[in-house]
């Protein structure tokens, strides 16, 4: 079949769909989508992606075929619209713009008014009696068909626009007359001729083939791919080029337009959020030239045209599901929406947005009905508009690792005092994104790169920012700029990142060439520090001390639904009791990996002791030593178990090299031979005998408890005994003895028998019943290929995915750092898709952690299997954990709850039929619901046929008033 290669829309129907954002790009998708739900979209055009990649790929010539498709669609828009591209009486003039896969906002470019000529400019005054607006549309394309077709200079004619408006003493470009835009159209046209030795084109046909040319080419632009770069967009090759009918904001005053999301993208209130400038189009919007009314003025000064924007704003919202972000334009009192797309967010409104929309409806009943009434809004809305209009599984689905991970953004420490804060405030500006940042002023995008490069934290300080700043922004740690509004450049892509962002702050000064800016009199040079904090909007000299703020009420909500809705348990890899107890605030479920050789570094005092216990030549002075760590150890244990509260901690017996404990100094050894008599050349001779060519693949794991019985000996004994002293001290404790790196059935059973025989011993004396388990870690290859017979021995499995991956791969995870990041690249070699360390390797280390797993539960069906490496916090991994049945994943405590939002995530991905629910209307909840019933009836039947069955709702109902009880106390330890 001939592939197609251009997608009308218009008159209520779309070619295109929704769903096509691959083929269509974001926008295009889009204006097929609101096209087909009965917004009031202008008509025109999409050529796809594909096309895109072709004509890059083959110097700018079109596929076979879309020339003529797009001859017919102009025709066909021209039908719909009643109008002639290039009529000299009543022209149709269309817009042509960028729209790729993935938002890249402000990335590519535009062009508008297209159509006009010198002759068609005068049909249109004529047409609309309006020569104002005729002759400055004219302006306008021939300023940006010059620069973004042409290439020319912009920095010029800016210039002769600003010399005009000072020679007429205007400040606004709408108050400058007919005649002086024409004559500045003269202006333009005579320098187009100059720089290019050609007329501007009169002929439509060659303006629309340049305009679509260079959308095509802006796909490459430098500033294009930097983003991609920065934003690691790397799965799409090009953009779609959207071709649609100009509709004006600026023909009246009962014209307008502006940008608006459908909730407030900075704190997530049901409000609707947005500035519109009457009389003016869309740039004057983006270029923050006049202040913009707020919506809620709409309301007061034009309800009509307010209405008109809450019933897209409903019908959005119910269509999508989600917050929208629109831009929309009033020709003469009649509502278009000329796009739409899922709104950027800080992290705070991304939960407070998900949790409401999932509980509460977005406007009210009387509002819905009064739209319907008023016929904006269509009869079929009305109910759902005054509903919730998602379910909670996808308010669940949507939240990404990285909101809660920006959650806990800095804010300023309450310790500062009002006082310091008030000498060290400077200026005011617009609160754009919320959280705090300190660092050392960079004037511009480089300079913020290169400090940031060095080490060093940064505040990027601009007029305003460009797209070409993307690399400095996102290298910065806030940004601040004199100009712009909340819609403005800077802020939309820093509230994308979460970043710190104060904008419009007018106080500033700003000298770029000296490097240096007045701030109400002060002056502050490069390399001089700011505080900024986000949130007010304040700008601070100085460093002020920053501290991590209180997530939001909502967070609470939606991690508790998390939590019912997760079948996988969250651990966390803790050593110390304060990092035991942040793990259990953060919703940690036990502890999955307790590394007890941290515990050796602590003080410098336990240093020695076991540095004492290495240098030992005989077993009695290495026992000797032992003894002396043995009451650090156990006052540890204590302290975690205690901290942990009756959850499982799995305390792993000491893993690395020996060598690593040694000392490397003549002093080191000198203060050490002070302490043991052992004399210090003797202790430097001891550490050269333990030195190895591989320590990762040396004397280590449980071969250091196969060769000194003693060390296991010891730390099995504080594990135990402390477990004792927390029992006896009436709190529960559920020790889990690991034991790491094991290669071989036999190796792990002698070591378990050793462990048994001095737990048994202890608790026998004790007189007290203390389950424990003994288990191991599988983190080399041949653990993993012989897991069923190591699952007769042991009684849970850990994945170490930190040294399988090393050893799988064969990459040490020390030094891969150097050449991996070629690996994983999209733009270099893309071997893998992550950094194999990060981001678990499926294919490959997955496959032996899934036959480990089968071989396991084969030989031991009650066989508990968790991960601890470092992949147990990240969300694709833990939904491959799920996958594999694993019983848990452990984690660093501030993942812990990126995690449990994973596991979620996996559960619903499992239950979720393939085609994603878009919105909650009742039919379609209906069977998700149905789909989720039978997925969790099928599940726990499978699981515990029995337990099923008997659980009767008190049961239930017990487990549910425990549930909160733990949620509101985690909520107060968090205060
Ligand atoms: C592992 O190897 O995955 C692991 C958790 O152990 P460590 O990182 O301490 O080697
Ligand atoms: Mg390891």
């Amino acid at each position: 079949m001939k592939r197609k290669y251009v997608y009308f829309f218009g008159a209520g129907k779309a070619e295109g769909k929704g769903s096509q954002r691959e083929l269509l790009g974001g926008k295009g998708a889009g204006l097929a989508e609101m096209t087909n739900i009965g917004l009031p979209v202008p008509a025109g055009f999409t050529i796809t992606v594909e096309a895109c990649e072709y004509a890059n790929a083959h110097e700018m010539k079109w596929p076979a075929g879309m020339e003529a498709e797009v001859r017919r669609q102009v025709a066909r828009l021209e039908k719909v619209t009643g109008k002639k591209l290039g009529d000299a009486k009543d022209p149709l003039l269309v817009s042509v713009r960028s729209g790729a896969a993935r938002s890249m906002p402000g990335m590519m470019e535009t062009i508008l008014n297209l159509g006009l000529s010198d002759a068609s400019v005068r049909g249109l005054a004529e047409r609309t009696g309006n020569p104002r607006f005729a002759w400055d549309a004219y302006r306008r394309l021939l300023q940006m068909y010059a620069t973004v077709v042409m290439g020319l200079n912009k920095d010029v004619l800016e210039d002769k626009l600003h010399a005009l408006k000072q020679r007429l003493g205007l400040e606004y470009d709408m108050d400058v007359p007919a005649e002086a835009w024409e004559e500045l159209c003269g202006d333009f046209k005579e320098f187009y001729r100059a720089q290019t030795n050609e007329e501007f084109p009169q002929n439509p046909w060659i303006q629309l083939r340049g305009a679509i040319n260079a959308v095509f080419r802006s796909w490459n632009a430098p500033k294009a791919v930097t983003y991609r770069r920065v934003e690691k967009i790397t799965d799409i090759k090009g953009t779609g080029v959207n071709v649609q009918q100009m509709v004006f904001g600026n023909m009246g005053d009962d014209s307008g337009t502006g940008v608006c999301f459908t909730r407030d993208p900075s704190t997530g209130e049901n409000v609707y959020y947005g500035d519109m400038l009457i009389n003016a189009q869309g740039e004057d919007v983006v270029a923050g030239i006049r202040t913009p009314m707020r919506l809620d003025d709409l309301q007061e000064s034009m309800p009509d045209m307010y209405d008109q924007l809450l019933a897209v704003r409903a019908m959005l919202e119910i269509n999508y599901g989600e917050m929208q972000d629109l831009e929309f334009t009033f020709e003469r009192g009649k509502l278009y929406i000329l796009q739409c797309r899922s709104g950027k967010r800080t992290p705070h409104a991304a939960f407070r947005i998900a949790v409401e929309q999932a509980t509460m409806p977005l406007i009210g009943r009387s509002d819905a009905r009064r739209l319907v009434k008023e016929k904006y809004l269509p009869k079929k809305y009305e109910a759902a508009a005054s509903r919730p209009v998602i379910m909670k599984d996808q308010a669940i689905a949507r939240i990404a690792g990285a909101d809660i991970e920006r959650l806990f953004y800095p804010i300023i420490s309450s310790d500062v005092s009002r006082d310091e804060l008030a000498s060290r405030r400077i200026a005011e500006g617009i609160n754009a994104v919320p959280g705090a940042a300190c660092g050392k002023v960079a004037f511009s995008a480089d300079e913020a790169e290169e400090m940031a490069g060095r080490g060093e934290p940064v505040i990027l300080v601009r007029k305003d920012t460009s797209p070409e700043d993307v690399g400095g922004m996102q290298a910065a740690k806030g940004i601040l700029t004199q100009t712009g509004g909340k819609t403005s450049h800077a802020a939309v892509v820093a509230r994308g990142w979460g970043k710190c962002c104060i904008v419009g702050c007018s106080a500033l000064d700003i000298d770029y060439e000296r490097g240096e800016m007045t701030v109400n009199g002060q002056t502050i040079r490069r390399g001089d520090a700011l505080t900024l904090d986000g949130s007010s909007g304040t700008v601070y000299i100085g460093e002020l001390e920053l501290v991590r703020p209180e997530p939001p009420a909502e967070f609470d909500t939606l991690m508790g639904w998390v939590d019912k809705r997760r079948r996988l348990r969250v651990r966390t890899n803790a050593d110390t009791p304060v990092d035991s107890r942040k793990a259990v605030e953060m919703g940690a479920e036990g502890i999955g990996l307790c590394r007890t050789e941290h515990m050796f570094f602590a003080t410098r005092e336990r240093q020695l002791a076991i540095q004492e216990m290495i240098v030992a030549e005989s077993a009695e002075r290495r026992k000797a030593a032992l003894d002396r760590l043995l009451p650090y150890q156990r006052d540890d244990f204590i302290g975690i178990f205690e901290a942990m509260d009756g959850r499982p901690v799995t305390v792993r017996l000491l893993d690395p090299p020996l060598h690593e404990f040694v000392p490397k100094t003549r002093e080191q050894a000198e203060e050490l031979s002070e302490v043991t008599g052992v004399p210090a050349d003797a202790i430097l001779t001891r550490a050269e005998q333990l030195h190895e060519a591989n320590p990762m693949l040396g004397h280590r794991g449980c071969r250091l408890c196969i060769t000194y019985p003693e060390i296991l000996e010891m730390q099995v004994r504080a594990v135990i005994e402390a477990a004792v002293e927390v029992k006896r001290r009436g709190r529960k404790v559920h020790p889990e003895i690991m034991i790491p790196l094991t290669i071989a059935a036999r190796e792990l059973e002698i070591l378990v028998d050793r462990t048994r025989a001095v737990a048994d011993a202890i608790i026998k004396q004790a007189g007290v019943k203390l389950p424990y388990l003994v288990g191991t870690m599988v983190e080399t290859p041949r653990a993993a290929l012989t897991a069923g017979a190591v699952a007769e021995v042991a009684e849970f499995f850990s994945f170490g995915t930190n040294d399988l991956t090393q050893m799988t791969m064969g990459l040490s995870r020390d030094d891969a750092g150097r050449f991996l990041p070629e690996y994983y690249d999209a733009d270099k070699a893309a071997i893998f898709p992550d950094d194999p360390f990060q981001s678990l390797d499926q294919d490959g280390v997955g496959k032996l952690v899934a036959s480990a797993i089968a071989d396991g539960r084969e030989a031991r069906p009650k066989l508990k299997i968790g991960i601890c490496g470092e992949h147990g916090g990240e969300p694709k991994s833990v939904k491959f954990c799920h996958r594999v049945n694993m019983d848990y994943v452990s984690c660093s405590p501030y993942r812990v709850p990126i995690a449990r939002l994973a596991a979620a995530q996996a559960a619903i991905e499992e239950d979720t039929p393939r085609r994603p629910v878009r919105s909650a209307r009742k039919s379609t909840r209906k069977a998700v619901r149905r789909t989720v019933k039978k997925a969790a009836k099928k599940r726990t039947a499978s699981k515990s046929p029995k337990r099923a069955t008997r659980k009767t709702k008190k049961t239930k109902k017990t487990k549910k008033a425990k549930k909160a009880k733990k949620t509101k106390k985690a909520r107060k330890a968090r205060r």
